[in-house]
């Protein structure tokens, strides 16, 4: 099928394509989604085939508005409502009780629902244009890292999907936070634009899965079955290096040869001239700006790809605020082969 790529101007086109069982790359503020009908079976099933994503892993739904919570959710507990006063629209998403409307192919079969109300207002027009939830997942293709630009979505899904709307490169840049409200006390199940922090200021008490901050062993099952699989990966493989960014620049200075990439804070860029003399340097934002490292972190893995790379090496930020969001992708990049220096 030919892709036809929309401008802003267009989001029309794009809600009567999702109207229609169509499938759709919309922008939201955290990374690019592959958006289909939500209630329509045939047309989620097909995110499925376009992605080559397993089954088992279930879709957010995307709506406009939080008042349209209560038609695909029961049992919705306060603390839903405070979470939404408070960060919708944003890049949160809450697994609540599902409603029977709300098909198992989105779900996975699950008997939850994750949902999101995006704070990119094009993507929310889109959205109430369409008249339905929207069910999207990252717009790459499974395990790659996800798309942050129009351009990042189309090397993946171009001529897979039938429209893609140009919003513009994605403010947050790593996918959502993901709370489940389900279980006492609520669980963090991937960290993201809502950091723990302030998750912490509205809940009085937040768990973190342990999917978050490690490798699930052999057989183990994390809640967000997602985060059971190899992701973000780029083809060569990662290694991160985590502690001080002093020391992790020179950790990777000393053992980086010519021909890897490298993944650093851009105080360290001169360190690795032979890299940058090769275009395999990328600059993921200032050691102390964990959001514009956000932005750049899937920019960076990605570009890799368009390389002749055998090894990349990768700073890592510490955990706190949205710092916890970027070092999980990297560390799932990297399946989890961590340096601590
Ligand atoms: P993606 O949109 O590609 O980031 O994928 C959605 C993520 O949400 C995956 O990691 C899913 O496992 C997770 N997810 C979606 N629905 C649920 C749910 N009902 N319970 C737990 N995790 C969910
Ligand atoms: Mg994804």
């Amino acid at each position: 099928m030919e892709t036809k790529y929309l401008t802003q101007n267009e989001i029309e086109t794009a809600a009567a394509i999702l109207r229609e069982g169509g499938l759709v790359g919309i922008p939201t503020e955290t990374v690019y989604g592959l958006g289909a009908n939500g209630l329509d079976t045939k047309a989620v099933a097909d995110i499925f085939t376009a992605k080559g994503r397993p089954q088992d892993n279930p879709l957010i739904l995307h709506i406009p508005d939080a008042d349209w919570l209560g038609r695909y959710c029961r049992d919705i507990p306060d603390t839903a409502y405070e979470l939404a006063r408070c960060f919708w629209p944003g890049p949160l998403t809450m697994v609540l009780p599902r409603r029977d409307n709300v098909p198992d192919v989105v779900t996975a079969g699950l008997d939850t629902v994750g949902m999101r109300c995006p704070g990119h207002a094009l993507c929310r027009e889109i959205i109430a244009l369409a008249g339905v939830p929207v069910a999207a997942p990252s717009g790459n293709t499974s395990g790659r890292p996800s798309p942050t630009t129009a351009q990042h979505m189309l090397e993946d899904m171009d001529g897979r999907i039938h429209a893609i709307v140009d919003g513009g490169p994605c403010g947050v840049g790593v996918e959502s936070t993901i709370i489940d409200l389900t279980c006492t006390p609520p669980r963090l199940l991937r960290p993201g634009g809502v950091t723990l922090e302030q998750l912490r200021q509205v809940l009085d008490e937040v768990e973190v899965d342990a999917a978050v901050t490690r490798q699930m062993k052999a057989g183990e099952k994390p809640k967000a079955p997602g985060m059971a699989y190899r992701h973000y990966a780029p083809k060569a493989p990662v290694t991160v290096v985590a502690g001080d960014p002093y020391r992790s620049a020179a950790y990777i200075a000393d053992h980086a040869v010519a021909g890897d990439g490298v993944i650093c804070f851009d105080e360290y860029i001169s360190l690795f001239p032979e890299q940058a003399g090769q275009g395999y340097v990328a600059g993921l934002g200032r050691a102390v700006d964990k959001e514009e490292q956000a932005r750049h972190i899937f920019d960076a893995l990605r570009g890799f790809d368009h390389t002749a790379v055998t090894a990349i090496w990768a700073q890592c930020p510490d955990t706190g605020g949205i710092g916890l969001a970027v070092a999980n992708r990297l560390n799932k990049a990297a399946g989890f082969h961590i340096v601590e220096v």
